[in-house]
């Protein structure tokens, strides 16, 4: 049997613009031209995860096709599954059920213009579907999507639901549910997956983490193109609350060695889409 494949899943979109909901001093609205610099960065993550032998998922927010459509046909060419981050990174519980529709509508639509004819998963802006907007999951199957991979098992500020199922489950009849990796520690669930905690943990805690797993149990990580361009910090209002500072030096905290480290993460294991290492869940 060959070894078993995690996956590795991208979310597509500029720092800037998908952190909007964390500059609550920036008036830059949600659903703006992302950052060229996306463009650049999805370059270096296409050809990192070719040197590696990888293939992905990505989740594409619609503004990214909407502007750079030839970059999502160079992810489509290299054979990588292409899967949509809705429209304007607007956090799903900020929604209502017919816009959270109508933003993901919006997506499909860019996406089918840059090529992708059939889209099956979807991921949240910041996890975004918690307790309070599991409704989602209902307008997710209502608009034939096969997984979501939105809920992650933790409880975080804006995100996160504590008790939510650790592994793959399928929450509606036909609709799975992805959760990124964890592992237990001290009666609780500690991230691991990707992002923030990827970039703040040391890679050995992470490999043993994969390693000890059992082996039928696929981990589920994530970046951000972003990630692998230790300067595109940039913020690009002038910050005036204490709580901006603080996250956009969160941000800018352990960038220097994340290239390294997520090219150690994906030479050490073998990643692939979510639509391969789960064809057999989906009908
Ligand atoms: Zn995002």
């Amino acid at each position: 049997m060959p070894e078993k494949s995690n996956v590795i899943s991208i979310d597509v979109e500029d720092w800037y613009n998908s952190s909007l909901d964390l500059f609550k001093d920036s008036d830059v609205k949600h659903g703006g031209r992302p950052d060229p610099s996306v463009v650049g960065n999805m370059v270096t993550t296409l050809e990192l995860l070719a040197q590696t032998e990888n293939k992905a998922t990505f989740f594409v927010l619609g503004t990214v096709a909407e502007h750079y459509p030839d970059i999502v046909k160079e992810m489509l060419n290299a054979g990588h599954e292409v899967a949509t981050h809705g429209y304007s990174h607007r956090l799903v519980y900020n929604m209502t059920p017919q816009e959270f529709e109508d933003d993901i509508k919006i997506s499909l639509e860019h996406l089918s213009n840059a090529g992708c004819t059939e889209v099956v998963g979807y991921r949240a802006p910041y996890w975004s579907i918690t307790k309070r907007s599991l409704w989602a999951l209902d307008v997710l199957k209502k608009l034939g999507f096969k997984y979501d991979s939105s809920i992650f098992p933790i409880r975080r500020g804006l995100y996160g639901i504590a008790d939510a199922p650790t592994g793959p489950h399928e929450p509606r009849q036909g609709l799975w549910e992805f959760p990124p990796a964890t592992i237990r520690f001290m009666g609780v669930n500690l991230p691991i997956a990707g992002g923030g905690y990827l970039r703040l943990m040391p890679y050995k805690i992470i490999s043993r983490a994969i390693r000890k797993a059992k082996s039928e149990k696929i981990q589920v990580f994530y970046f951000h193109p972003y990630e692998l361009d230790p300067l595109d910090t940039n913020l690009k209002h002038k910050a005036k609350s204490l709580r901006t500072v603080l996250y956009w030096l969160q941000q800018k905290t352990g960038r220097a060695g994340n290239p390294d480290k997520l090219r150690k993460l994906l030479s050490e294991f073998r990643f692939t889409s979510f639509r391969e290492s789960f064809s057999t869940h989906f009908k």
